[in-house]
Formats: structure tokens, sequence, C-alpha cells
């Protein structure tokens, strides 16, 4: 029987979400991609007709309000909704789904827009009404976190008996040749970055914890095949919160990204005359939050396509032990921002996030991975995702490193 897809939010990463689902039109059956500007829909929708010869439909929702989804849900009949839209609106998309028991996916966790922090508590705690809707929710699905934690699944899985440490380490080495611009939502983006790094770490007693350090303060070179060494910042990010829960043994994870030096002055320079403030400010009788205003002034990162060379190299390190031997494996994936706009019109940081929130529907949707309840990637089977990697446009490579 044919299937909905219902997509939420038309910006870079909803593009190429857009694009694959149609690439794999027999998966996902009628497609609507929803967003609360239509014209960004139309577009996209144009686009694919031209390059795939696909039609998908487009409509225009405040996701912000869980009725208007659970209207939009119950006028498309969807089956899944893939919420690619901010994540601010992450709670008001799954009320709506256990309100219509329909199955949900996304890529970033939910952060409240008036305090810089994100977390799956209130995402998590919805893991009862999801089982008692006998839904699944899939919870990131997105690179990172999403695909590096499935790598993490699959180290375990395969190469280890224990994993004692983790670095994820994501390095985006493309040009788009502005002098400033952030390859996604900027708003999220500079927060993510701006705000002080964490990492974990068990200590002598074996109790976990989390150390705090200022922005950019832990500093490492990684040399990152197909790219070379880049300067790689210690940040906090997402995927460690559940991956701490779920990897066996583990006693330390970490999380680095590139930055150039650029790049960095930069944000410093926007942080000390408070341009990514999130509180509002009074300008001439007017309320402005100003990092929103900033996000008008700076390119659209669903605009760089075009403009980005080079290349992207997303992956894990694990150490650890595999049948009383000391082992450890780097699995990582690089791609080509060209490569990515030729396919679906789109750079390489949209692509790499959009082909796994696509892969994560698709196992859902054909029943590959199912379960009811929220869940994290790596609770499930990573075996059958990283074989869809390889095929829709993102192949991985592990490589043993000296222990
Ligand atoms: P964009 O800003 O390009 O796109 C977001 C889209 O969501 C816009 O089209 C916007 O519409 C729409 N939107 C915003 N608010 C609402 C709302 N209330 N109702 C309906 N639509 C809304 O962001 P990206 O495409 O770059 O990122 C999308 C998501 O992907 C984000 O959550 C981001 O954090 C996540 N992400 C995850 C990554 C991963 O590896 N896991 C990596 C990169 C991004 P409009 O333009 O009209 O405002």
């Amino acid at each position: 029987m044919s299937k909905n897809t219902l997509i939420i939010g038309a910006g870079g990463v909803g593009n190429v979400v857009a694009f694959k689902c149609a690439m794999n039109k027999e998966t996902f059956g009628n497609i609507t991609l929803a967003s609360r500007t239509k014209s960004k829909g139309k577009e996209i929708a144009k686009n694919i007709k031209k390059r795939v010869g696909v039609k998908i439909k487009t409509e225009e929702v405040d996701a912000d309000k869980t009725k208007n989804v659970i209207k939009l849900i119950k006028e498309t009949k969807a089956d899944i909704v893939i919420n690619v839209a901010l994540p601010y609106q992450d709670l008001t998309i799954m009320d709506a789904c256990i309100a219509t028991r329909v199955h949900y996916l996304d890529t970033a966790n939910y952060e409240h827009p008036d305090t810089a922090k994100f977390e799956y508590k209130e995402q998590w705690a919805k893991n009862s009404a999801f089982k008692e809707a006998g839904i699944m929710g899939l919870l990131g699905s997105g690179f990172d976190p999403g695909a590096t934690n499935i790598f993490c699944a699959y180290a375990q899985k395969h190469y280890f008996d224990e994993i004692h440490t983790i670095d994820i380490l994501d390095c985006n080495a493309g040009d788009h040749g502005y002098p400033f611009a952030t390859n996604f939502n900027p708003e999220i983006n500079l927060r993510e970055v701006s705000a002080k790094g964490r990492y974990w770490q068990k200590d002598e007693n074996g109790k976990g914890k989390w150390i705090e350090t200022e922005p950019m303060e832990i500093m490492q070179v990684w040399d990152y095949p197909e790219i070379g060494p880049k300067d790689s910042y210690l940040l906090y990010h997402e995927e460690m919160e559940s991956l701490v829960r779920h990897i066996k043994g583990l006693k330390r994870i970490r999380f680095f990204m590139t930055f150039g030096q650029s790049y960095l002055t930069h944000m410093k320079c926007l942080e000390n005359v408070g341009m990514l403030g999130i509180k509002e400010v009074k300008h001439k009788g007017m309320k402005i939050v100003p990092i929103e205003f900033l996000k008008t002034l700076l390119p659209d990162p669903a605009s760089l396509g075009p403009h980005t060379k080079g290349k992207t190299n997303i992956g894990i390190v694990a150490e650890g032990f595999k049948n009383g031997k000391k082992r450890k494996i780097y699995i990582y994936q690089v791609k080509d921002h060209e490569e990515c706009y030729a396919e679906v019109m789109s750079q390489g940081v949209s692509y790499t996030t959009g082909v796994p929130a696509m892969i994560g529907a698709k196992l859902m949707l054909d029943g590959t991975w199912s379960g009811k309840g929220v869940f994290n990637m790596e609770q499930l089977d990573p075996d059958p995702f990283m074989e869809l990697l390889i095929t829709q446009g993102l192949p991985w490579k592990v490589m043993e490193m000296e222990a």
C-alpha cells in the first residue's frame, strides 16, 4: 500500500530530504513538504520535478502550534513526519504525532528559544506517550547526531567487546567564498559554537561526570583523511548525552569540530558587540533579538550550494578491547560539496544531514526498524543503516589504527 510522507521544514536540510525521498519514491509514496514560508517549498518542488521527475505537494504550516501540525497530518494522511524545521518545533511536532498516532523523526534535539541549551530530557519524557500511541520516534537522524551514533553502534557490534573512549571528529573543509557564513541555520549554529564546551569522563571511582570547558579552550590538530591536518576544537554536542547511556564500558567521550581562524575571529567580534544575544533588545522603539537580526544579514545556508567547494569528513575514533587485545578504529565519511550540489542542488552540510534523515525514515517505513517509544539511533541495529549510507550517497571507511 502506498505511504504518505510529511516533511516539515523547507530549508537546506529539507531540500535534501525532499530530493532523496523523491528519489526513493517506492518507499515514501506521496510526499508533502510543508514549511512556514510556502514559496520555499514550492521552489524545491519545482527543482525536484525538473531533475527527478517526481511531483511533490507543498503546504504552509506554522509548526510552533501543535494543532496546525495535527490538521496537516490528518489532511495529508501521513504515515511519518520528518521534522527538519528547527529544534524549537520538536516538542509541538512530537505532540502532534502522539495525537494522530503517526511515526516521528528529527535531526536535532529540542532547544528552548530563550535558553541556549539543548538536551534530550523533554523528548525522552515523551517515551511513554509514544509507547501508548503505538508509534516510533527516532531522535537525531542526521549526521552528527545520527550517522555518528550509528558508527559507534557499528563499532560496538562488530569491532569491540568494550569501548573505552570515543572522539567524534567533525571537519568541514568547504569554502563558500563569503567572509563569514554558517553552513546550517546560523542561529542554531552560532548558539552551539559560542556555548561552553563539555565532555564526559569517568572518575577513578567509575562515576561519569560532565567536565565543562571555556568555549574553544581545548584544541587538537587532527589529520583528516582526504583533507589533511586541521585545528579541531572541543565542543559539547548532543549525541554524547545518549551515547554515554548506551555504549558498553565507556570511560570518556569528546566531540571536536574544525574552525578556521577567520571564522573564530568573526564570531568573537560578533559576540563581543552583543550580536549573538538571544534576549530581546529595544531598537528605535522596536523589540529585536540580536541573533535573529544577524540571521537576516548572513547568507541563507540553503544558498551556499552553488558556491561551496571542498570536502567534509565526519567520523568517530573508538578505542577499547577485543578478545583481550587493545584496539583502535576510525570510521569516517568524506563528502565533496560540489558533488552534493550536482546531485541535489545543496552543499555538503545539508546533504550529510538530509541523507541520514531519509535513511532513518526509510528503515522505519519499510519496517526494518520498528519499536514503540522514543529511540536514539544507537539503540537500533546499525547494519541496515550502514548499508544504505553506501548506496544513498554517503560511503564510509573503517581504518584500523595503532592502539
Ligand atoms: P534552515 O534554517 O535552512 O531551515 C529551517 C526551515 O524550517 C526553514 O525553511 C524554516 O522556514 C522552517 N521553519 C522554521 N520555523 C518553522 C515553524 N515554526 N513552522 C514551520 N517551519 C518552520 O535550517 P537547516 O535546514 O540548516 O536545518 C534544519 C534542521 O537540521 C535544524 O534543526 C538543524 O539543527 C538540523 N541540523 C542537524 C544536523 C545533524 O547532523 N544532525 C546538521 C545540520 C542541521 P522559514 O524559512 O519560512 O522560516
